[in-house]
């Protein structure tokens, strides 16, 4: 099978980059491991799963009829309803018949005389194309610890990111989250009110600000369906591509007074949504304006959860956003539910499963199911599961044994013609990813059309213009508390996974660039 681009993935980003793909009157393929496309939101089918940008922010903007007669339910669309968006989008556009499913792609390689890719799939086919597009995730391949004796134990055992298709009915079940980042935060609460016993094995606690979400308000729809095109546009020039309705207020949190920063956190603690840390122009800057909204969150747990015994067990300590901040719908409120048992792994470490359970702390909790929401191996795990071998044979995986190194995020030295969405070294995860998918694969397709009109065969990034790249994104990181904790934007989840800060600070400063590399002939890039 020969094709002009393959394209690694069916979530956003793949289904995306074939619509653009065929625009430009490219034989396009896309391989997806799974049975369905929708990536994150058809892997993701845990109780209370959800999008925590709101739906309107985070959705297509490519076209226009779609944009405005699809219509969300809720503020934060659930699971089913963004993946049913999903499948939507892969029949409106006609894209089922140029994706396989069920096709996990095993080794990609570059062949250096013909200059193109040939990609493998896990059961031995083989395809090749000029243009290889990795749209691969960042959020894809479930980090599952060691945890020894798991083999020995007789209950289920789920990872949230890789949930079941059927529901999973905990009803007179005993059962242990580990964890507490996004993915627990919005299943804990719904597993406790169905579960007998819920105990809940915390070794960071976290930061969660409520999401206030309900119906999607109609009148405010239509507001923004008005002029979708100016909403969108607005939210592009914001840091994280989204939210101009609440932008940042660039002045210092050390500046204004205790009231004030009170004020200011609690306008947006009551509007909801990810819009706390944007108070102030300095709270991820500075580590002391970064306290006063940690404590300000920290009063609200407080306030929160009745037993102060609990409640301090339940403050984070660490900068506030230097992990990803949580979204949540009560989750604070399921600690003082009778049935719920917050297990403290800084006082009891975890030190395996038994065949009834969990040992933690010399204590044995007897539990019918486990639920791993430990995460993932997050922006390079999907990349590194493949064996991708470019200039001289050489594997990407040795090419980042030191962390990820990429010009742009876009395209890595030494592996012509391969492109990543979302990828290491640009803004990623740090925004609506709805809008760093869709600028990506713009930029991609761009490109394409421009290297076939002037007789290109291939694009390849410079060393000299990806060390600059990677020096700047490291700068900027150092600039912020980003750092500063284990989060897994810096692979720390992972045990023994090159510490380095993945994605780049700033949206807008960023396209901007992008444009301009395209614009100057793509400056930092070989072509031939
Ligand atoms: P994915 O959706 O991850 O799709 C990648 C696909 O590639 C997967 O289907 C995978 O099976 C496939 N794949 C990987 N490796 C291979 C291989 N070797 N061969 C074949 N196929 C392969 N972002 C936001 O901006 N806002 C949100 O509210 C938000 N909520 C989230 C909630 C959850 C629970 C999670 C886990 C993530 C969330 N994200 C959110 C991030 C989310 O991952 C992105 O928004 C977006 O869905 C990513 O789309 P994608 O197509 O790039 O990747
Ligand atoms: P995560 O943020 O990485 O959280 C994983 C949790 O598991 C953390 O509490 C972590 O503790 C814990 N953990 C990991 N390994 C452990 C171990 N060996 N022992 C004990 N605890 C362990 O993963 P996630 O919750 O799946 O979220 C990942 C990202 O996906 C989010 O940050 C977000 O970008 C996206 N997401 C978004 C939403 C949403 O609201 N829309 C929902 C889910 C996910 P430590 O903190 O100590 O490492």
């Amino acid at each position: 099978m020969k094709f002009d681009v393959i394209v690694v993935g069916g979530g956003f980003a793949g289904l995306y980059m074939l619509h653009r793909a065929r625009g430009l009157g490219l034989a396009a393929r896309v391989f997806e491991a799974g049975s369905g496309v929708g990536g994150t939101w058809y892997w993701n089918r845990y109780p209370g799963a959800r999008c925590d940008v709101e739906s309107l922010e985070y959705s297509y903007q490519f076209d226009e009829r779609l944009q405005q007669e699809w219509r969300w339910s809720e503020r934060f669309a659930a699971q089913p309803e963004i993946l049913r968006y999903a499948d939507h989008v892969a029949d409106r556009f006609g894209l089922r018949s140029d994706i396989q499913l069920n096709a996990r792609v095993a080794a990609a390689h570059f062949d250096e005389s013909a200059r193109c890719w040939t990609v493998r799939s896990a059961d031995g086919q083989a395809a090749t194309a000029r243009y290889l597009v990795m749209a691969t995730g960042c959020l894809s391949v479930p980090n599952r610890p060691a945890l020894p004796g798991l083999e020995r134990y007789a209950g289920a055992v789920y990872h949230t990111g890789a949930w079941p298709h059927d529901k999973v009915d905990f009803r007179g079940l005993r059962v242990g989250v580990i964890g507490t980042g996004s993915s627990a935060v919005q299943s804990i609460p719904l597993i406790a009110a169905e579960a007998k016993e819920l105990h809940v094995f915390q070794r960071t606690a976290t930061y969660s600000v409520p999401a206030h979400n309900g119906p999607l308000d109609s009148a405010y729809e239509a507001r923004v369906k008005a002029d979708y095109a100016g909403f969108r546009a607005r939210n592009s020039q914001m840091p994280n591509a989204f939210g101009s309705n609440l932008p940042r207020n660039e002045s210092s949190a050390l500046a204004a007074t205790p009231a004030e920063r009170q004020r200011a956190f609690e306008a947006r603690w009551r509007h909801g949504g990810l819009f706390l840390l944007g108070a102030f122009g300095d709270l991820i800057l500075d580590a002391q304006a970064n306290e006063t909204a940690a404590e300000f969150v920290r009063d609200k747990i407080r306030a929160t959860v009745r037993d102060p015994a609990l409640a301090e067990r339940l403050l984070p300590r660490q900068r506030i956003g230097c992990k990803r901040l949580c979204l949540d719908s009560g989750y604070y409120e399921t600690f003082n539910r009778d049935n719920v048992e917050l297990v403290d792994l800084n006082d009891a470490p975890l030190e395996g499963a038994t065949p009834q359970g969990l040992r933690a702390g010399g204590r044995d909790y007897a539990l019918d199911a486990i639920v791993f929401a430990t995460g993932f191996d997050a922006m390079t795990g999907a990349l590194a599961r493949i064996d991708i071998r470019g200039r001289g044979g050489r594997a990407l995986r040795e090419a980042w044994a030191g962390g990820p190194r990429s010009y742009l995020g876009l395209a890595v030295a030494g592996f012509p013609n391969l492109f990543t969405i979302t990828g290491p070294g640009s803004p990623s995860v740090l925004t609506n990813m709805l809008v760093s998918i869709e600028q990506h694969v713009n930029w991609i397709a761009e490109c394409i059309a421009q290297l076939n009109a002037r007789g290109h065969a291939t694009i390849e990034a410079l060393p000299q213009a990806q060390d600059a790249w990677v020096a700047h994104v490291n700068a900027v990181a150092e600039r912020t508390v980003y750092p500063l904790c284990n989060s897994w934007y810096l692979g720390a989840n992972v045990p023994g996974k090159p510490r380095v800060f993945m994605p780049l600070l700033g949206f807008p400063a960023y396209a901007k660039k992008c444009e301009e590399v395209a614009t100057a002939g793509y400056e930092g890039f070989a072509l031939a």
